[in-house]
């Protein structure tokens, strides 16, 4: 696996953290809104139901106020079949409050009642809200029955006493629940065009209203709102509808009948826009969050910056120019520079060391010369460089008797002495090798072959002349000499090319300096 760079680091956690407190964020605030708007949903169906059942109670009041007043004057019109009908007759029209009116004897005779019942004018009438006037004798609201015209109603009705307080029968209106009565119209005039909506129900939970008329009649069982509302509780609270529905319902009681009135809306519902709100909140956060990422990932950059850079030095420590690169790195902060200060130390010593190993590494510890690995970098660098050269090679004649007659310290000595004979015969810019045993090599930078012959020649007379002071006598160098031109020949053809000429030197009595000729040595004529 590749490993993560500090910058990624660095914006891995950033990023991340922005995510987590951005889902914290909307996940709090999503589940506080929704907790409000269920209890703004519930409050408001509370106190709509609670509006709706105070107008249904005041319909009631006033319903049976205008019951009472009629009484009255049932009483006044007491054995006068044709003002009772009128009574009934203006009860129905003036107030529009009942589906029909009707005046009852005491002993269940109609003496007078309202279309379309009117049949029944004179005769007996058994129903059971009648039957649970003339049992009560006074003001009451009957359970929904089914009348006479088959029909699912109230009735309402007050009792007709006269002066001795002897009971003459009731005044009573009933109400139509499953057609547009004025209840009805009461119910519904504040029917929401949305998903929420209202039902009644009596003392025995039977549906009394809803907007599904085919569900008036029917009694809930069961269902905890209408339990409470039918005990006469006023609250919310959400339940699951008959369908298995989560709804969210407010419910009060018509105290004046023992009626309860519900409305409820459904849960999707009212949560349906805070979804909406919350995608155009994260919407309109989507762009700000991409400028927090570009704003870190820029950031992470600057800071990791000089980390990185520290660490790619690192990597190449041996690079010519890894300390001035480690220099030019922005330590703006504290652990930058102190890493930065740490390595420009490390890498002082460092330099120094290597320059001290490399100069012993290329240098002959007798003589001081450059030995031949030295050579070999130089050559190296030449060839990369196309620097013609001439080359001179020297090799002490019969050393090793030299050797064997002084011993090896004095050897030692005389290589020494020509050591510095060649360094002292050398430009700053020719490079003096020892290579072998007793062999030297001289590189002469921009010197062509004629030129390094004679120099060969002078440097081999000159030694031949001198008496070298370890072993009193003069000791001789053969010498050959090659040269470069900067190609295409390899540098290695023109060292096996001196080697040759060197042999030949040898080989021509010693002593001598003989020049390469390509593959052959030969004779350079005098110049
Ligand atoms: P020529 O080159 O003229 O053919 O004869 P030579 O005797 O010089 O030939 P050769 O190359 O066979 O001998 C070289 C000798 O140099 C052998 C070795 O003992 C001696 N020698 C090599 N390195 C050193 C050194 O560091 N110190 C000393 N004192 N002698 C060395
Ligand atoms: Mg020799
Ligand atoms: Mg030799």
């Amino acid at each position: 696996m590749r490993t993560l760079n500090l910058q990624q680091l660095i914006l891995l956690l950033s990023v991340s953290t922005a995510v987590l407190v951005l889902a914290n964020t909307f996940y709090t605030s999503h589940k506080t809104q929704r907790a409000l708007l269920i209890e703004q949903t519930l409050e408001a169906n509370h106190a709509y139901a609670a509006k709706i059942a105070g107008s249904v109670d005041d319909f009631l009041i006033a319903a049976q106020q205008q019951l009472a007043f009629a009484a009255e004057d049932v009483l006044l019109a007491q054995g006068n079949p044709q003002q009772l009908q009128h009574i009934v007759e203006r009860l129905k029209q003036q107030t529009n409050s009942f589906s029909s009116v009707l005046i009852l004897a005491a002993d269940s005779t109609a003496l007078a009642i309202t279309r379309p019942a009117q049949h029944f004018l004179g005769k007996k009438l058994h129903n059971p809200g009648a039957a649970q006037a003339l049992k009560e004798q006074t003001p009451l609201i009957s359970k929904p029955y089914i009348s006479v015209t088959d029909r699912l109603v109230v009735l309402l009705s007050h009792p007709v006493f006269d002066a001795q307080g002897a009971y003459l029968g009731f005044v009573g209106g009933s109400i139509y629940l499953e057609e547009e009565s004025i209840l009805y119209a009461l119910l519904s005039q504040h029917y929401h065009l949305d998903d929420s909506y209202i039902y009644a129900v009596d003392q025995d939970a039977r549906v009394i209203y809803h907007q599904e008329l085919s569900r008036v009649g029917e009694v809930l069982v069961g269902n905890p709102v209408v339990e409470r509302v039918v005990a006469q509780h006023a609250g919310h609270q959400p339940v699951t509808s008959s369908d298995g529905v989560a709804m969210l319902a407010g419910y009060a009681p018509v105290t004046r009948a023992g009626w309860g009135v519900v409305t409820q809306r459904s849960l999707n519902a009212s949560l349906a826009g805070m979804d909406a709100q919350m995608w155009a909140v994260a919407k309109h956060s989507f762009p700000f969050f991409l400028l927090i990422v570009l704003a870190v990932w820029l950031l992470s950059r600057w800071i990791s910056k000089p980390l990185w850079q520290l660490a790619r030095s690192a990597e190449s420590l041996d690079a010519p120019d890894v300390s001035a690169q480690v220099a030019n790195v922005a330590d703006w902060y504290f652990e930058a520079a102190q890493l930065k200060r740490a390595m420009l130390r490390g890498l002082a010593g460092l330099n120094k060391k290597i320059g001290k190993l490399n100069v012993e590494n290329i240098t002959d510890p007798l003589t001081g010369l450059i030995n031949r690995r030295g050579m070999q970098m130089t050559l190296d660098e030449w060839e990369a460089a196309r620097q013609p050269f001439s080359v001179v090679m020297g090799d002490i004649d019969h050393f090793k008797r030299i050797n064997d007659k002084y011993g090896h310290a004095i050897g030692d000595q005389v290589l020494q002495f020509f050591a510095k004979h060649l360094q002292a015969s050398s430009r700053p810019s020719d490079l003096v090798c020892r290579v072998g045993g007793e062999e030297f090599m001289m590189l002469l930078p921009n010197i062509e072959q004629n030129l390094a012959y004679k120099i060969a020649e002078r440097l081999r007379k000159r030694i031949a002349d001198d008496i070298c002071a370890s072993v009193g006598e003069p000791v001789t160098l053969s010498f050959g000499v090659a040269s470069w031109s900067g190609g295409p020949e390899r540098i290695a053809e023109v060292m096996k090319h001196v080697d040759l000429a060197l042999y030949a030197a040898k080989n021509a009595g010693r002593n001598q300096v003989r020049i390469s000729a390509g593959a052959a040595a030969s004779v350079l004529p005098v110049i």
